[in-house]
């Protein structure tokens, strides 16, 4: 009788096991916090080519980022969830109440990266394809922008290299939690521009950011 205790009592560790280890590897960034920081909103709409606003396109690309990160198993959370910006009602320096708001909720959200997701333009119309910006403030923003643009390249076929965000961009060099700024397009490319209006695109693009994490 002991020894079919014991078989029973074997067989449940197993069970548990065999989950345990199916759970993490459809879960794979299951212990990772995420901060999603969509750029612009309300009354700042970024870049505007005719009717299309930078800031629509971001919070979409961040929505559907939000929901392959927490298939993926992160905990996710978002300094904007609609079309608003994060400035005081009467701040006297809008822009900049807005930045302080991002900085703050991000340096206290313990999260383990931050993405903020904008979108590019150049006055040349042929430049295309993702770019992703660091600040030098911390050394692994460096490595992870490298890593994140080598994968957003080799899906996407575009061949953009990862820069370095100037020192004099208010928000990034207050950040004390690693991660990155994605310019997930050009709009002065009229090609890409149309791209990115597309929620086809916008999804496969989020879950190849997503993917780049893991
Ligand atoms: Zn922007």
């Amino acid at each position: 009788m002991k020894k079919n205790y014991l078989c029973f009592f074997c067989f449940v560790i197993l069970v548990c096991c065999f989950s345990f280890n199916l759970a993490s590897a459809s879960e794979p960034l299951q212990n990772k916090v995420f901060v999603l920081d969509a750029g612009h909103g309300g009354v700042d709409p970024g870049t505007v080519v005719g009717s299309v606003y930078e800031k629509d396109i971001n919070l979409k690309i961040t929505l559907f980022l939000k929901d392959e990160l927490t298939r993926l198993g992160a905990k996710v959370l978002l300094t904007r969830m609609g079309d608003y910006d994060l400035s005081s009602p009467k701040a006297y320096m809008r822009k900049k109440s807005d930045f302080d708001h991002r900085i703050s909720f991000i340096n206290h959200s313990n999260a383990d990266y931050y993405i903020s997701i904008h979108l590019n333009y150049l006055s040349d119309s042929s430049y295309y394809g993702p770019q992703v910006f660091y600040n030098i403030k911390k050394e692994e923003n460096k490595i992870l922008a490298e890593k994140v643009q080598s994968f957003l390249n080799k899906k996407l076929n575009t061949n953009r290299e990862a820069k370095k965000i100037s020192n004099t961009i208010y928000m990034y060099s207050r950040l004390d939690v690693p991660g990155i700024l994605v310019e997930c397009g050009f709009l002065s490319n009229s090609k890409e521009k149309n791209q990115l209006l597309l929620e086809t695109y916008q999804k496969e693009f989020s879950t190849f950011l997503a993917e780049a994490f893991l």
